[in-house]
Order: structure tokens, then C-alpha cells, then sequence
């Protein structure tokens, strides 16, 4: 997975200067810093290639850090999904560090500062903090707290800690400056309270860091050098720098924060807070549906790592926010599906064909090749018989001369097997067709040398043998979103958008051979697209998830922006 050799962005362009400039590259250090709130997404997947991709180009530890500081929305299943999408998508992480375990540290550094004269407990309430606050153009009111002597306002942060009040009652904020221009640093909040059980720390804690206080200490604590983050922190990093400067020690690395622009996917949405709705309301079923754009839903819908990899490789990473068109990924997917996917035969949608010259009760074998993509993948047998499905739609009564399916009257080669000809249908009353009666030319049985095997027939259609076949659920997603952009719209909400029609679910009738496919395993259904076995598959019951389909639209897009 090195790509070294491959050019620079614009993240290794900074980081080749810090190198340039003297700071050792043993010392470069990056993390990944999810907060266990919700399942990763998509987005996230292009954070994570960016920073172990930094760790593998630079030969550098990349810890994953749970950024968990907020008990009223975190849980350990998050923390348990998270190491698993990472480590699915082939990343190993240095450390596994958790922000909860610096609490005693950050504590111990919030007293310094009181001491210092750089924070002080401030005992309105948050409606009167925001209205002091000032706007862009205007200073902000300094609170009537301010100058609380150091004396009281430690024995007040300790009696926070200690339990001593309600929530709202006191919060420690950063003493700045409340004229700043950047609205941030005009006296931060570092601590509020929260009588929550934490799901690590438990009950220990009864007062929690925010964001600012707690992201760039934690990066100074695991000596992190280039912390990497989104462009909304762009205005935070003052503060981050302004925080740092106050525990700094001169022999140690100063990380530095620089941030790149949002990943978007057409068609979906990327926000953990948007997706616990769809789950929550039940839109979808699971934070691993496979119409979710989580890690955990593709992985479930069938995509690959190496997929999901090459696709936040090619979208790299970007200083403006843009939406990228969803048939990328599957663009992606299918390249690699290609690649590794054993070939099968499956009809969604059959229609029953009889061979009428045929012989009653006969069958046999016929070879196919497992994947035409890799030569190692060898064949396997094929049972073939009088009567077999196709797929309703490869068949017409009538059909102009663009129709290279069967046809009454035409011919079609049966994938590795016979050249048929329609010659009648039979159908019920509502003139639905039941069966189609068909003859086969005995020696045009593929692969066997005859000169009626090498005969060119103009189209070739997918099959099973009727008495041999398996049957199978399959689940068709579309997309889960009607609209490019379905959090893009002012007057409307993107619950909104969706489609309706999201999935589908049919019968499929399938080659015998699938009947031991195992959750998770992949194939390339002939004709049709690539499916993987859900983890809903039972002995006996097997289900299927089209992970995409065979055609291929993004060849026509090129990379385009919504
Ligand atoms: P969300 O809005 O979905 O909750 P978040 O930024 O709050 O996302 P975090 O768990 O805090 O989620 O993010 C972990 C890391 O992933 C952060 O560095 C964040 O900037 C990055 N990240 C999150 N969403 C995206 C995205 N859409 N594209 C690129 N990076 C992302
Ligand atoms: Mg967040």
C-alpha cells in the first residue's frame, strides 16, 4: 500500500517543508481522531487513507484516538465499529488512545492556568455568555466574573470537579481577550459540567474538557506533529496554538494543526448526526444497511477495501469542499470487483425455458470458467438440462433487428452451452408467458471443437438448469437519496429526498454451486453485476446484496463536480 513515488499533496507539500526546515522525520508522528458517536462514513474513510497514508509515506506511527469527551453521546459500540472499519480498510493504527484517559492530565493543567491568571470560573449561565459574546465587527463584554481572585475561582473548579453543583451552574473559561477579532478567542469555555456516566471514565468525572481544550493537548500528549483536521477548524486553530503555548515544554514537539476540505458524496449524506436519523427513524435498517454510506454498510453491501482505498486516492485531498459523484465509488468498486470475483449464473427474474428436442429427464456437465480475470481461478461444472430459466426480460415474442436476445424465431447461445431457438411460447390467461419452447443444436456445445460449436450467434444469455437450482433472496439497492444533494437544500430537509424505492427485493433462481456461499463472500452474477452475501444468510436461506451493477456510467461522467 506505500505509494511512495506518487506526487505530492498539498498536506506532504508542508510537511516537506517542516523536514526541510530541520524538524526530524523520526519524529513526525499523525492520528486518526474519531469521536465514538456514530459509525464512520465514507468521508471519514478519505481522513483515515490521508493520515495512515501519511504514516506508510513517511514511515511514521499513526495512532487512532477517540475523541470522547462528550458522555451524552458516546458509546463503547461506536468505539468497537470504529477499530473494526479501520482495520477492515487495512490500516494499523500505533496507539489506540482515548482522550478520556488525559482527563487527570487536563485537570491538572486547567489549575495551572487558574493559577496563572489564565482561567477563571465564570457562574452565569450560557444564555447571558452567549449574549456577552459581541459579534465580528464589535467587542464582546467581559463577564462580571473575570477578575475573580485565583483563590476563589480554584476552590470553585475544585468543587466542580468534586460535585458540588448542577449542571450550568459554573463553567471554566479561558481568560483571553473578549475584544479578539476571531470570535473564538474572546474567553473560551474549557470545562462545563455534566452529571453523566461516561463509558469509560464512568462516574469519576463530573466535569468534561470541550473540544478546543481537549483536541490540541491530547495531539502535545501523544507528541503528534502534524494534526489534521477539517476546514471548519480553520478559524480554531488560533486557539489550538493559543492552548498550546500555555503547556509547551521547549524539548518537546509542538503539533501543528492544518486543515483540508470535507469529502461529500453525491446522493447521500455525511454527517454521523444526519445518519443516527436515518437509523433512528428507521429509514434504513442499521448503521450497516447497505445504502448507507458508512464504511460498515459498504463493507455489508459488498465493496472492498482496496475499492474504498483507490477511490479516496483518486478524489485526494482538496482545500475547497466539493460533492463527489457517487458512480466514482462504484467505479472503483466494480475495478476491483472484477478483479477478484468468481463468475456465477443466477436469473432475478425467470421465465422458464423447454428444450423440446432434448432428452427427458437427461443432463450434463458443462465446463465454465470461474473468472476470465485471473487464469489461476480454474472452472468449474455446470449442470445443464431440458429445462432452464432465463431472464424474462432476454426474451421477446417480437423484436426489431437491434434485439440481440431470444427472439421467436432467433437464436441465442446458452453461456457455455447450446445455440436454442424459440419456436413457441405458452402463457396463462392473463397472457403472461409461462414457458417458452425452444430446440437446441445438438453439437454447437460450447468449447467442444465442432464447427457448429465455433458458429457466431449474436447474442449469449445467462441460464440455470430449472431441476438443479437453488433459489435466494436478493436485495436491489438504488440510491438512498433522490437528489445530488439532499442536505444542500435551504427550504427543504433532506429526509425530504428519499427514494422510495431504495430497495427491492426478489427470488432469484441460482446455480446449486452457491448453496455453501458464506456471509460476506463476493460474485459477479453473469450479465447482472456483483452481489455479496449478506449477514443475514441462514442454512437454507440465503440472501444476496447487489453490491453494484455491470454498467459502468462514470466511464461517460469523467470526474465532474455536482
Ligand atoms: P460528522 O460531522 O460526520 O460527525 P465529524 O467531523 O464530527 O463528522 P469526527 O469523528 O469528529 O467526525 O471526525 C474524525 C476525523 O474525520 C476528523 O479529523 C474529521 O475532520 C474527519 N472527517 C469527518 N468527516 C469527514 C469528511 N466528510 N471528509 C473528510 N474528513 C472527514
Ligand atoms: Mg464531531
Amino acid at each position: 500500500m506505500s505509494d511512495k513515488g506518487k506526487s505530492l499533496n498539498f498536506i506532504e507539500h508542508i510537511i516537506e517543508e517542516d523536514l526541510r526546515n530541520g524538524f526530524p522525520d523520526h519524529l513526525l508522528r499523525f492520528r486518526f481522531p474519531p469521536e465514538p458517536n456514530g459509525y464512520l462514513h465514507i468521508g471519514h474513510a478519505s481522513s483515515i487513507c490521508l493520515n495512515f497514508g501519511l504514516g506508510l509515506r513517511y514511515d511514521a506511527p499513526v495512532n487512532l484516538r477517540f475523541d470522547d469527551t462528550n458522555p451524552t453521546k458516546e458509546e463503547q459500540e461506536y468505539v468497537d465499529a470504529i477499530k473494526k472499519d479501520v482495520e477492515w480498510l487495512g490500516f494499523s493504527w500505533d496507539k489506540e488512545c482515548y482522550a478520556s484517559d488525559y482527563f487527570q492530565q487536563l485537570y491538572d493543567w486547567a489549575e495551572a492556568l487558574i493559577t496563572d491568571g489564565k482561567a477563571y470560573v465564570d457562574s452565569q449561565n450560557s444564555g447571558d455568555i452567549a449574549a456577552q459574546k459581541g459579534t465580528p465587527t464589535e467587542a464582546g463584554t467581559n463577564s462580571p466574573y473575570r477578575d475573580r481572585p485565583v483563590e476563589e475561582n480554584l476552590e470553585l473548579f475544585r468543587k466542580m470537579k468534586e460535585g458540588a453543583f448542577e449542571e450550568g451552574a459554573h463553567v471554566l473559561r479561558a481568560k483571553i481577550d473578549m475584544a479578539s477579532p476571531n470570535m473564538l478567542m474572546r474567553d473560551p469555555v474549557m470545562y462545563r459540567i455534566l452529571h453523566r456516566a461516561h463509558h469509560r471514565t464512568n462516574t469519576d468525572w463530573c466535569i468534561y474538557p470541550l473540544y478546543d481544550w481537549t483536541h490540541g493537548e491530547s495531539d502535545y500528549i501523544e507528541q503528534v506533529s502534524h494534526s489534521l483536521c477539517t476546514l471548519e477548524f480553520g478559524p480554531h486553530r488560533e486557539l489550538y496554538d493559543w492552548f498550546l503555548d500555555q503547556v509547551t515544554a521547549s524539548d518537546k514537539v509542538r503539533p501543528k494543526q492544518r486543515e483540508f476540505a470535507r469529502r461529500n458524496l453525491s446522493h447521500t449524506v455525511v454527517s454521523k448526526r444526519k445518519l443516527l436519523q436515518l437509523v433512528e427513524q428507521g429509514h434504513v435498517n442499521g448503521w450497516d444497511d447497505p445504502r448507507m454510506p458508512t464504511i460498515s454498510g459498504l463493507r455489508r453491501r459488498g465493496c472492498t477495501p482496496a475499492a474504498l482505498r483507490s477511490f479516496a486516492e483518486t478524489i485526494g485531498i482538496a482545500k475547497r469542499e466539493n460533492v463527489v459523484d457517487v458512480a466514482l465509488l462504484d467505479h472503483h468498486m466494480r475495478e476491483d470487483l472484477n478483479k477478484i470475483t468468481p463468475r456465477v449464473m443466477a436469473v432475478l427474474d425467470p421465465v422458464r425455458v423447454i428444450i423440446t428436442n432434448y432428452p427427458k429427464e437427461g443432463e450434463e456437465w458443462v465446463q465454465a470458467e470461474n473468472n476470465p480475470e485471473d487464469p489461476n481461478s480454474g472452472h468449474r461444472e455446470l449442470p445443464f438440462s431440458g429445462e432452464l430459466f432465463i431472464e424474462r426480460e432476454d426474451f421477446r415474442e417480437e423484436a426489431n433487428r437491434k434485439f440481440f436476445r431470444l427472439k421467436l424465431g432467433g437464436e441465442v447461445r446458452l453461456k457455455n452451452a447450446y445455440i436454442i431457438k424459440a419456436e413457441s411460447v405458452k402463457k396463462d390467461r392473463e397472457g403472461e408467458i409461462l414457458e417458452i419452447h425452444c430446440t437446441y443444436d445438438p453439437k454447437s456445445r460450447s468449447g467442444s471443437g465442432t464447427p457448429e460449436s465455433l458458429r457466431k450467434v449474436k447474442g449469449t444469455l445467462h441460464w440455470v438448469s430449472a431441476r438443479h437450482a437453488i433459489r435466494g433472496e436478493v436485495r436491489l439497492y438504488d440510491r438512498l437519496f433522490s437528489d445530488p444533494t439532499p442536505d444542500g437544500h435551504k427550504e427543504k430537509n433532506f429526509l425530504d429526498f428519499i427514494n422510495p424505492d431504495s430497495l427491492m427485493t426478489v427470488t432469484a433462481i441460482m446455480e446449486p454451486g452457491l448453496k455453501d456461499a458464506k456471509p460476506g463472500e463476493r460474485y459477479q452474477f453473469q450479465r447482472l453485476g456483483y452481489f455479496c452475501v449478506d449477514s443475514d444468510s441462514t442454512e437454507g436461506h440465503l440472501v444476496f446484496n447487489r453490491t453494484v451493477t455491470l454498467r459502468d456510467t462514470w466511464a461517460k461522467i469523467e470526474l465532474k463536480q455536482v
